[in-house]
């Protein structure tokens, strides 16, 4: 079974295209059970694409609202989308998840997801032109995501790939590649907290496989990880995107079940 439930759905007070109120509609009319909001939380080093201080509060009374109409019918949960750099508090928030969308490189914070020329430059200026060395630096601040966040669930664990489709900048089967990924993961796996397959950058037609790869995926079932289904939704549409596909690919891959999120803490849902 394939749990009608997102966790990872921003809405317009950050850098999501419809208002919790739509996406609410939208996933009560996809037959959602749970749909979870998760912002981006406050980043003072960056302020274009999180919620601001005063949109937080906004968000809280939105997500009020939409809890109480959908009170017996779909399940609401006002969650955040933390960053490695925030240092807001996360304590008011129904669920977290840790999420690494910057590096912190000669003094200067370069985010890694937001468009493929930004990320050219930044390797070319930062890492001397080799992806492999710009890897190393995201996998080692991604490994320390859930100290620094303590989350529920560890977000687009390989989100430098974004640009990547077709292996077009560097080799994600090549062995140093693997070593920098997986030495990354191991030590999140150390922490029991689940991965999200996020299928973000399928929907926007960047990628053909979800956040982490498959061939990482494969790599997270054999290590004994525990995943969650998350279409890190900026719009109505997008919500439960490719989830099907995902979920066919984790089954062959021996993943067993999926997690959910609930306030009396994760619930396993078996895909079979
Ligand atoms: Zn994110
Ligand atoms: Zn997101």
């Amino acid at each position: 079974m394939i749990p009608k439930a997102n966790y990872h759905t921003h809405t317009k007070y950050c850098d999501g295209k419809n208002t919790a109120s739509e996406m609410a509609k939208a996933a009560f009319d996809k037959g959602f059970t749970h749909l979870g909001f998760s912002g981006h939380g406050y980043t003072a080093y960056d302020e274009s694409y999180c919620m601001s201080k005063e949109n937080t509060q906004k968000y809280f009374a939105d997500i009020a609202a939409e809890k109480i109409r959908y009170a017996g019918k779909m399940e609401i949960y006002t969650g955040v989308e933390q960053d490695f750099f925030s240092t807001e508090s996360t304590e008011m928030f129904d669920y977290v998840i840790g999420s690494t969308h910057c590096i912190y490189k000669d003094g200067l914070y370069h985010c890694v997801d937001e468009a493929e020329e930004k990320t050219n430059a930044i390797v070319r200026e930062f890492f001397g032109g080799d992806f492999l060395k710009y890897a190393a630096l995201y996998f080692e601040t991604e490994a320390q995501v859930v100290a620094k966040t303590k989350p529920d669930i560890i977000g687009h664990f390989d989100l430098i790939s974004k640009f990547n489709e077709g292996n077009k900048y560097f080799d994600m089967d090549e062995k140093a590649y693997r070593f920098l990924a997986l030495e990354s993961m191991e030590e999140l796996l150390r922490t029991g907290v689940p991965f999200e397959i996020n299928t973000g950058a399928m929907y926007r037609g960047l990628r053909t496989e979800p956040y982490p790869s498959y061939g990482l995926l494969k790599e997270l079932q054999k290590r004994g990880g525990e995943i969650v289904l998350s279409s890190d939704s900026h719009d109505c549409d997008s919500i439960g995107f490719a989830f099907g596909e995902v979920a066919q690919a984790c089954r062959e891959f021996g993943f067993r079940y999926t997690k959910i999120w609930t306030p009396e803490g994760m619930k396993e849902i078996p895909l079979d």
